[in-house]
């Protein structure tokens, strides 16, 4: 798997995107959890 084949969100500017960074998932879970907000690959598929 490559660093974002999982990765459903295609705002591929944003600095928190898996392909933007080698840190996985993390930076974006943290600022959806700090802002009460849902993942984009929980919307969609
Ligand atoms: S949590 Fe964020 S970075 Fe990880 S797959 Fe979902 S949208 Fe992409």
């Amino acid at each position: 798997m490559s660093a974002a084949s999982f990765c459903t969100c295609t705002d591929f500017k944003c600095p928190l995107h898996p392909t933007n960074h080698d840190k996985g998932c993390d930076p974006c879970i943290s600022k959806n959890l700090r802002k009460d907000e849902i993942p984009t690959c929980f919307l969609i598929k």
